[in-house]
């Protein structure tokens, strides 16, 4: 995997988890925020840990922030902060510009004034939490847009022992199986006639309405 450099800003419990994460999984991790403690509790999990007032364009570039990647803005429920940060790093030409949004309003805002993609925490665990909580057969539940998903399924009695075939999901559910999960093994391209075992988990790709409707039927 090719190592990033990513400016992480706003380091409260989402950008900090945000930035030791990519930090262990080995990459270059600039972490910025305006509260000295916030850094500090950062500097043994990331390259480069400093304290800037990320809605000040002269700090970004003299932090390099232009040579960076990607940047990740978690600057929480300053509003105003996070949309000038985001618009301030698109003029300063960074191609990928990540922010979390507080809500709807605010998501719709980001978009509009370049954020490359806005992500909700709590709503999305929202969305997750409740699918788990629907089907105990929901192991995961990824959205790749508003229409469509990603559910990871773990195989119930009924499609042990049947091949992909004989569960035909496409077409009864017009769902694809994209993969399928045995322990550490995973088989990204399975073949219609691999049949299904006890502890499988199929990960399935559909319109939200045919995943209901998945995750209902018990297969
Ligand atoms: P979370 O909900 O993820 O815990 P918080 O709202 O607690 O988020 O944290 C947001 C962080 O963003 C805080 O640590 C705050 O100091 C930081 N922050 C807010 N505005 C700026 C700014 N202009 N520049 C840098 N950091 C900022």
């Amino acid at each position: 995997m090719k190592k990033k450099q990513i400016v992480v800003i706003g380091l409260g419990r989402f950008g900090s988890s945000v930035c030791r994460e990519l930090y262990q999984l080995g990459h270059e991790v600039l972490a910025l925020d305006m509260d000295p403690e916030k850094v500090e509790d950062v500097t043994e999990f990331a390259s480069q840990a400093t304290v800037a007032d990320a809605t000040d364009k002269s700090q970004l570039k003299a932090l390099g922030v232009r040579n960076f990647d990607q940047a990740i803005i978690a600057i929480g429920d300053d509003l105003q902060a996070s949309v000038l940060c985001t618009l301030m790093l698109k003029e300063i030409g960074l191609e990928k510009v990540w922010v979390k949004a507080r809500d709807m309003q605010h998501k719709r805002i980001l978009e509009k004034v370049g954020a490359d993609r806005v992500i909700q925490p709590e709503y999305e665990m929202g969305i997750r939490t409740a699918h788990h909580i629907n089907s105990e057969k929901v192991v995961d539940y990824i959205d790749l847009s508003k229409d469509y998903s990603i559910v990871e399924m773990a195989a119930t009695e009924k499609v042990t022992g049947k091949s992909l075939l004989q569960l035909d999901i496409r077409v009864k559910f017009n769902c694809i199986i994209l993969a399928v999960k045995r322990g550490e093994d995973v088989n990204i391209a399975p073949h219609p006639t691999d049949v299904v075992r006890e502890g499988d988990i199929l990960v399935v790709m559909g319109h939200r309405n045919d995943l209901k409707k998945l995750e209902e039927k018990r297969l």
